[in-house]
């Protein structure tokens, strides 16, 4: 698939950060211990931490595996915040700091709705773009695809099982 940007000729994740509205703000991103490792081997600092879900959808029914993503106290692993505000360590200005092969594969998914079987859909509620209602036209914008995605979806639900199984 080949790159478009929105109108302005900005891309579409450098124009949220621009306008300090993203889905790297307020997102709490859990770490698969792959993606702790690909971080780590980039030199990051102390980038982890343990809280517990403040979105009801972070505990979807429908798939088994993350429920046991948990720590009995009830938190699971996720980036810190920057200092002060509600931005993850990694945003930048223009967007995500992290390549793409060393973002967490939560962030690769995203818009991407999905489970344990398989990639359901695209849903980017909290992507405040006008482009969010038409998803042919978000994954253009995002430079995504379905094969792309399954492949690091199947990776995510790997990297789980292989930690909480
Ligand atoms: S790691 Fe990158 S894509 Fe994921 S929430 Fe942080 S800034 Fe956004
Ligand atoms: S994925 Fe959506 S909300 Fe997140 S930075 Fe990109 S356009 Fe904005």
């Amino acid at each position: 698939m080949t790159a478009i940007t929105p109108a302005s000729g900005e891309h579409i994740c450098s124009r949220c950060a621009r306008q300090g509205t993203t889905c790297c703000q307020g997102s709490q991103v859990f770490l698969t211990l792959g993606d702790v490792d690909r971080i780590t081997a980039l030199g990051a600092g102390q980038f982890t931490t343990y809280a517990a879900p403040n979105q009801d959808y972070y505990i979807p029914d429908c798939d088994p595996w993350w429920g046991r993503i948990f720590h009995p106290d009830g938190t699971r692993r996720i980036i810190v915040k920057q200092e002060d505000s509600n931005f993850c360590l990694f945003l930048g200005e223009t967007g995500c700091r992290l390549g793409i092969e060393s973002r967490p594969l939560v962030c690769r998914l995203y818009p991407f709705e999905y489970d344990h079987n398989c990639i359901k859909g695209v849903t980017a509620h909290l992507c405040p773009s006008p482009e969010r209602d038409n998803p042919p036209l978000i994954l253009a914008l995002l430079n995504m695809n379905r094969d792309q995605a399954e492949n690091w979806r199947s990776q995510l639900y790997r990297e789980i099982q292989a930690e909480f199984s």
